[in-house]
Parts: structure tokens; sequence; C-alpha cells
């Protein structure tokens, strides 16, 4: 037997379903895909992770005698070449974006492809309702997997170990600039592994549930990017935190995360359409959009999250709430707007988990927040910054203006040896305009 192991969102060695389920002769590949990687600026942070990631994963599978071959290429063209040599099959982990599921449709027709569970805990299809239907309300989907998340541990997957190495040419290996991209400086912790990321949130998880709010602390785990890329899988956070007394709101956690990926997978069009079908006419002012994206809004908190978002790829989840709260009810630009926007910066970027989010906070989405739930950015910033140590941060000519200020619609601006602009919109009276508005939406009177 002859098989291409084909890494994508799965770079790691243990745990890893094409490597437990390969046999005999194998070739592992990773593709820089021309067709993803033609479409960022040249700057983009996450080409930076994946590339290193990508190197460290060539590094441990040389340490287990096997190796990767690295392409630069369309994936179609890279298939094409690779039939050539007889290969029998392909091994790689299921991936739910709609671009993945295309991608791998046409590969198929090169060589067969057999896909594998591995970067969610659950097969979407495995988990339906007595009805048969599937869950659309967190809690009940939750608690219908009781066995499941109060278990001690989930069954990882174990590496063959009698794999040979496919001969072939491993040597090439495309520079990031021959990629079209410049080396970008990441945030500390995204160069450390995911055994030092799980110690250093251990300390913080008993105090997890009461400080994850607090964006000015340092209290989550930070897992969310080595996740997405797949350099630990759900199931080693899974065990690895499981075995503490205490873990359960955590657990609950990235439960989430399967949750909105169960819920792409059933109801694919809430990628591109209100889950709860309501049609809205959003506001489609682009220079207001644009204020937004750059943190121009004159609110505090909006502003350092998107500033922040911008330098570094990283925005706490409280944040993405209260920004995208924002830009939904207060400045009631469309969802998919703010939805794309965070597709471009996020270097944690998941589809399922950001469509769902962002539909849940404009109120259009299953399970979402209620539409006259409008988040005050003010209030928001008071109970989880009251020391504006996040915001002064990043916005550093504010970092000398009393702290209560930035808790105050125009406070900030106040203080006499500032600039900073006005605020973009009237809290109160935009909150009240989205409430009219999604009541005129969904036909409901006062
Ligand atoms: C508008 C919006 C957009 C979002 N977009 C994404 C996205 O593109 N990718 C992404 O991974 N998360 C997204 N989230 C969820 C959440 O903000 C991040 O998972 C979290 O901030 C990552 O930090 P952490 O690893 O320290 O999280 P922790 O609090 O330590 O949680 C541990 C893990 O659980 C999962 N998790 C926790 N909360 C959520 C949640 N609310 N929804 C889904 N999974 C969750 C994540 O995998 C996370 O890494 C979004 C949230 C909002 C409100």
């Amino acid at each position: 037997m002859k098989q291409i192991v084909w890494f994508r969102r799965d770079l790691r060695v243990e745990d890893n379903a094409i490597l437990a389920n390969a046999k005999d002769e194998v070739l592992p590949i990773f593709i820089f895909d021309k067709n993803i990687l033609d479409n960022l600026p040249s700057d983009d942070k996450r080409v930076t992770f994946i590339y290193d990631a990508v190197l460290k994963l060539k590094l441990k599978l040389q340490s287990i005698g096997l190796d990767l071959a690295i392409f630069y290429d369309y994936p179609k063209n890279v298939f094409e070449n690779l039939a050539i040599l007889g290969f029998d099959e392909t091994l790689c982990s299921i991936d739910f974006d709609d671009y993945a599921k295309k991608r791998d449709i046409e590969i198929e027709s090169i060589i067969p492809l057999k896909r594998y569970l591995d970067s969610f805990i659950l097969n979407p299809n495995e988990h339906l309702k007595a009805d048969g239907n599937p869950y659309k309300v967190f809690t009940p989907f939750y608690k219908s997997l009781n066995i499941l998340t109060a278990s001690n541990s989930i069954e990882e997957y174990k590496r063959n170990k009698d794999l040979k190495k496919f001969e072939f040419d491993y040597e090439n290996i495309p520079s990031l600039e021959q990629l079209g991209f410049k080396k970008q400086k990441l945030t500390a912790f995204l160069y450390k592994e995911p055994q030092k990321l799980f110690e250093d949130f251990l300390i913080k998880l008993d105090n997890y549930q009461e400080d994850r709010d607090f964006f000015y602390k340092d209290a989550t785990s930070n897992i969310s990017v080595h996740l997405r890329f797949g350099l630990v899988s759900p199931r080693q956070v899974f065990n690895y935190f499981r075995q503490f007394e205490n873990s359960d709101f955590f657990i609950r956690e990235l439960f989430w995360r399967e949750f909105y990926n169960y819920i792409l997978f059933h109801f694919p069009k809430s990628e591109f359409e209100t889950f709860n079908q309501i049609d809205i006419s959003w506001n489609e002012n682009e220079e207001d959009f644009q204020k937004w994206c750059i943190g121009e809004t004159g609110v505090p908190v909006i502003d350092a999250a998107m500033k922040r978002l911008n330098e570094t790829g990283l925005m706490h989840n409280r944040l993405r709430m209260i920004v995208a709260s924002f830009l939904t009810k207060n400045l009631f630009i469309d969802w998919k707007k703010g939805e794309n926007y965070f597709a471009l910066k996020l270097l944690d970027y998941e589809a399922s988990s950001n469509i769902s989010s962002w539909q849940w906070s404009a109120s259009t989405g299953a399970d979402a927040a209620p539409y006259f739930r409008v988040f005050n950015p003010y209030s928001q910033s008071s109970k989880f910054d009251k020391d504006a140590i996040f915001m002064k941060s990043v916005l550093k000519d504010l970092k000398d203006v009393d702290s209560r200020l930035f808790h105050i619609e125009n406070g900030v601006q106040t203080n006499l040896f500032v600039t900073y602009p006005k605020s973009m919109v009237d809290i109160s009276f935009s909150r009240k305009r989205a409430i009219e508005k999604f009541k005129e939406a969904k036909n409901e009177t006062a």
C-alpha cells in the first residue's frame, strides 16, 4: 500500500488521525495552497504562524523516521503530478469549511481520498435529537453529551509506528518570501508549545469562570490559534484539563467550538444568510464601517479592541462580543461585513465559530442573543476594565487621562490635553433605533 498523508489543519504528530490510520509506505505532504494564499495580504500573520508550524512538523516527522514534502501550488496540480507515482489513496482529516469541501471533491477525482474526523471531538452527524433533527440550542446539545463530557478522558489516536518513508525529494522548501509573505512578529505566547500553554493556564484554571471576562487580565487559555491549526487536538486539551478539579466550566467552553461546528455542518446556509431568516435593511455606509475597522469610532473600548486586533491578530472573547454588538446594533451594519473583517484578521479564525458568534451578536443566529440585548460599550468597559488598563495599553495617547472618563460617553474628549474623535454615534439613540428596526423586521409591534 502506498499512501499520501495530507496534513492541512492537523499540524502535529501525536493524536493524529491520519498517522494512526496510515499503513505501509507513506508520503506526508503539506501544500501552501495558492488558491488561499494568493488572496491574502503579504503581512498576513497566520502565514508566519503556519509556516513556522509546518517547519516544526517536518522536524518532528523526521525524528520518527518520516519526512514532509512541502509544496507551494494549487492542490489540483500537486495531486495530478503525484498521481503519476502510483499512490493508492490519500488520507486527510475532515475540513468542514465550504472551500475545503469543494477542494476535496476535486482532489478525490484524481486520487481516492479517505477522510477522518480529527479537528473536532464530535462527528456532527452522530448527535441528533430524539426526533432525528439537529439541536439548535446549546444547553440541550451539551446536556445530550453528558456521558462524554463527564468522562475522564476521550480516546486519542495512536500513531502507527511501522510506517515507511516513501522515497521522494523532501529537500525543496519554499521560503516565506517565495510564498509572497513577509515574516511577521507574533505575540510571545504564540511561539510556545501547546504543553507550555497548558501549564501556564493550569494555574489560572480555578479562577477561569470568574476572571475570563476581564479583558485586561490574561485569564484564558490562549489555546485557540494552536487548536485552529491542529498543533494540539481538542481531545488533548480535554484530556489534559479533565484531570483537574474545577475544569467543568472550561470544558463547557470547549464544546461551544463543537456546537458551532455542528451548527455550520447542519445549516451550511448560515454562512451566507441569517439563521433565523429575518430580513434586515442594514446601514450600508462604508465610511462608518471603515471607522470601526481601523478603530476610530470615538468609543475607547471599541477603538482599543480593533487597534489591538489590527496589530496582533488577537482579540479577547468579551471584546469580540462588544465590538460585534457595536457594529451590528449601534452602527446597524450587516454582521457579514464584521465576520469578513474578522476572517481577514483573526489568527484563530475558524469559520464555524466566527459565523455563529457573529450571528449570535447580531441576534440573527441559532440560540442568539435577543435583539433587545445591546451591549453598552461604556458599561462593559467600566465592568471589565475599570482602571482602563487594557484600553490605555493600546490607546497610548490617553495614558494620562483619568480612567473614569473612559466609561462615560465622550468622556475622554473632555480632557483638553488629548485629541480624540467624538463618538460617531449616540449610544442611547442608536440602541433604540436598532431595537425598532429589529421589531419591524420581525413584524412585531410595540
Ligand atoms: C464575534 C466573535 C467571533 C469569534 N470568532 C472566533 C473564531 O474565528 N475562532 C475561534 O476559535 N473562536 C472565535 N470566537 C470565540 C472566542 O472568542 C475564542 O475562541 C476565544 O477568545 C479564544 O481565546 P482562548 O483560547 O483564550 O479561549 P478560552 O476561554 O481559554 O477557551 C478555550 C477554548 O474554547 C473554545 N471557545 C471558548 N469560547 C468559545 C466561544 N464563545 N465560541 C467558540 N469556541 C469557544 C475555543 O476553542 C477556545 O480556544 C469568537 C467569538 C465572538 C464573540
